[in-house]
């Protein structure tokens, strides 16, 4: 059974039409999904391969180069030479949606706030085709290992890394990235599994204060990393406020009029989500944060909280 506070907050804050369903997700396994790395392989050679092994998978419907396959096929996926040889890297679905809303084009610069263990960093060295700069930032030092270990296994040749906090960066490196994104270190409720218990054992509202205050830096270092016209992509895989609209809502108050939310233009086909929470606990909210998206977890995908903000040319 999944914890009683945690499951107060999705109530709290998950649409009537929708809770049913997302208490649900949480205890069945969810299909595997990976992406292709035109770094190393034509993927029809990639699929060829995994044809070989009879795995045939599935297109996700709203990015390129990204499949699922049932779970039960997680063994032979991760078993595979396509795996081992870095042709293919496993991720959740919704993993691939901050990369593609930041929208990084060739040749720009951009910062991975919070990178280890590489996957979103992969994805979007993919979206600039490998020409550009990107600079990783990861401060736990056995996953800042494994941060570069997966972009020299995938072939990403444009990033550079740094074993840094990333509260320090925006002194740093004022003013200095076209895009920000900022994949916040969370409580991760969004990878609960009510059969594994270990998955949540961990869990307190005091972690996800002790989280929020580390996103409340991460954020305000993220803008000022950022240059003017610059934008900055916030998300987590958390459900809770105090992790998503609170920090946002803060930090808009921190920059004032130097800040705008963006508006989120979702892929067609993915109608579990919805708006940004603007009123919690009695607490009212700055009203843009409508613009900010929550994806609800189903089937195929984890829950996840995105927000983009563009920090005005002053
Ligand atoms: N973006 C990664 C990916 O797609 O593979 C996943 C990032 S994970 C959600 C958050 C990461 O933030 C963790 O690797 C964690 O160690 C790191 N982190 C924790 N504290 C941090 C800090 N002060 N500055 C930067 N990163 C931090």
């Amino acid at each position: 059974m999944l914890p009683e506070p945690f499951l107060e907050i999705l109530s709290q804050t998950i649409d009537g039409q929708w809770l049913d369903s997302v208490i649900d997700s949480f205890y069945s396994p969810k299909d595997i999904s990976f992406f292709t790395n035109p770094f190393l392989e034509a993927q029809d050679r990639t699929l060829a391969e995994l044809a070989s092994l009879h795995l045939s998978p599935t297109p996700l419907c709203f990015t390129t180069n990204a499949f699922s396959v049932p779970w039960q096929a997680r063994e032979m996926l991760t078993a595979s030479a396509a795996f081992n040889q870095g042709k293919i890297y496993i991720c959740t679905p919704s993993s691939l949606l901050p990369p593609l809303l930041l929208a990084p084009r060739p040749g720009e610069t951009v910062l991975d706030l919070a990178a280890a263990p590489g996957g979103k960093t992969i994805r979007i060295a993919q979206h600039m085709e490998n020409w550009g700069h990107i600079s990783a930032v990861e401060p736990i030092k056995d996953r800042f290992f494994r941060l570069n270990a997966n972009l020299k296994k995938y072939s990403v040749k444009i990033a550079r890394t740094y074993l840094k906090d990333g509260r320090t960066v925006g002194r740093l490196c004022q003013g200095r990235f076209d895009k920000t994104l900022l994949d916040a270190p969370c409580s991760s409720e969004a990878r609960f599994k009510a059969f594994e218990p270990k998955s949540w054992q961990h869990w307190s509202m005091r972690k996800v204060k002790e989280m929020a205050r580390k996103q409340a830096g991460l954020l305000e270092s993220a803008v000022k990393s950022t240059k003017p016209d610059g934008e900055i992509l916030y998300c987590t895989c958390s459900f809770s406020p105090e992790e998503n609209e609170l920090i946002v809502n803060r930090t808009l108050h921190i920059f004032g009029e130097k800040l705008e939310v963006m508006p989120i233009e979702l892929p067609k086909n993915l109608p579990n989500c919805q708006k940004g929470i603007i009123k919690w606990q009695a607490k009212e909210l700055d009203p843009r944060l409508e613009s900010a998206v929550r994806i609800l977890p189903n089937k195929l995908m984890d829950g996840l909280f995105i927000c983009r903000l563009k920090k005005i040319a002053s």
